[in-house]
């Protein structure tokens, strides 16, 4: 069973599962979204658990969607939350309000060298629209480069962005060139950084102007699986594209605020500094907050016409996001993070060398995938396994992730306040499952 935890959820006498399916379908319209195949209702959340409407514990190993950092309705951040709704629950940016300017200082104190300017949207889709608008202007030219195996969000110029079809409409590409992914495990280099870096080259030489505005990545792929960029690589890639006029942009809305263990930003994994960052998700525990920042040099170019954003940095966010700040401090999530990580990930090699199904796995911190294949050779995606293990999981009350351009990974990236135990427990459910495949 799972691991002790002191809560007891609150009696639920509200609607069941097959009716808010129901309503789901006729009102919320279609997705391909991937749902559990008998429907999980769920009604409340508790740190790293959540309750379905019988009252039954789940480990949540997603976090949501990777969004609750520091853990379903953590006590303080849901204090910060109730004090500020409170007092004023919204504010227009044409007035000031200082819980929006104390978490503006306090998000730009985390960041290293000239990053000192914070602009607040409400979604990952909005910090990276935001971003390519601000390259675009500072640099003149509009050629994008981003990754085959990204993903950057679901608004227009974002989807030109994401590579992954499964994610995309056939939309205009706008500009936007897509760079070899810098797989270690699939990628054609393996680890070869340079020659993957190259392909960013030949992408400025030959499919440009020789000009570029930017180029955008995860410095951790999260749709995309969890995959590592091979080390070394956005060294190499910014240097490149420094050369050629553009600014480099980091996509750290699943990997930040201390997600891939000791540092707080995935960038600081690969030693380099962008000139741009954009966050969302872990920001505001789950709360609709992005936020964007830049250097003031960068950030000049907004000025020429006027940056609006209605509900962006709304005090109630903003409040819920400096309390995920201090949680994150007081409590050390970062360290904790990289400390539970690799005993996970420890954990899940062993069970690597007795199931051939497992053909990788790889990640930091709290951001970890697990790939399954058919065959460790071809690495042929275990899609049907991948599925079957997803619902096994869910019946032993483990939820995790599932995504990679062939939908055969698993995506662990619980809430950070995810104990050593839970790690056992959840290793312990993906064992037993597979030995019963
Ligand atoms: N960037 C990354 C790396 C993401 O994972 C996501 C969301 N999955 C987005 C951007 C888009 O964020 P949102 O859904 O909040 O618009």
């Amino acid at each position: 069973s799972l691991p002790a935890f002191d809560y007891e959820p609150k009696p639920y006498n509200g609607p069941r599962a097959d009716e808010v399916f129901q309503k789901r379908k006729q009102f919320l319209g279609p997705s391909l979204f991937h749902f559990y195949q008998k429907p999980l209702n769920i009604v409340e959340g508790k740190m790293q658990y959540l309750y379905d409407e019988n009252g039954r514990r789940y480990l949540d190993a997603f976090a949501g969607i990777v969004t609750v950092s520091a853990g379903h309705c953590h006590p303080d951040v849901l204090n910060a939350i109730f004090e500020q709704s409170k007092l004023l629950q919204h504010a227009t940016t044409i007035y000031l309000h200082h819980a929006i300017t104390d978490f503006a200082e306090a998000l730009a104190s985390k960041f290293p060298g000239n990053l000192k300017v914070v602009y607040f949207v409400n979604s990952g889709s909005e910090a990276n629209e935001l971003a390519m608008l601000m390259a675009r202007l500072y640099t003149g030219s509009l050629e994008m480069i981003s990754l085959r195996n990204g993903y950057h969000g679901g608004s227009s110029n974002t989807m030109s962005l994401t590579a992954l079809n499964t994610w995309k409409y056939p939309i205009p590409q706008g500009e936007i060139h897509h760079a070899v992914n810098p797989d270690p495990y699939r990628g054609v280099f393996g680890s070869d950084a340079k020659s993957y870096a190259k392909d960013v080259q030949d992408h400025i030489d030959f499919g440009t102007a020789g000009k570029v505005a930017g180029f955008i990545s995860e410095t951790i792929q999260g749709v995309g699986g969890a995959v590592e960029l091979a080390p070394g690589y956005l060294k190499l890639v910014y240097d490149i594209v420094r050369k050629a006029g553009g600014v480099c942009i980091a996509d750290e809305v699943q990997t930040g605020f201390g997600r891939t263990g000791t540092h707080y930003w995935g960038f600081e994994t690969q030693g380099v500094i962008p000139d741009i960052v954009t966050m969302a998700k872990g920001i505001g525990n789950g709360l609709p907050l992005g936020a964007v920042v830049t250097t003031p040099e960068i950030a000049s170019v907004l000025a020429q016409k006027t940056q609006f954003n209605t509900y962006g940095g709304n005090p109630v966010c903003s409040a819920g996001g400096l309390a995920v700040l201090r949680v994150i401090d007081k409590e050390k999530r970062q360290v904790h993070s990289a400390d539970v990580g690799s005993h996970l990930l420890a954990r899940l090699r062993d069970l690597q060398q007795r199931y051939e199904i497992i053909g990788d796995v790889r990640g930091r911190g709290l951001m970890v995938g697990v790939e399954l294949v058919t065959d460790r050779n071809e690495k042929t995606p275990a899609k049907a396994e991948t599925a079957m293990l997803f619902e096994k999981l869910r019946e032993l009350g483990v939820l995790v992730g599932k995504g990679g351009l062939h939908g055969n990974v698993f995506r662990i990236k619980p809430p950070l306040c995810f104990t050593k135990d839970d790690a056992d427990f959840l290793v312990d459910a993906l064992d037993y499952s597979m030995s019963k495949l």
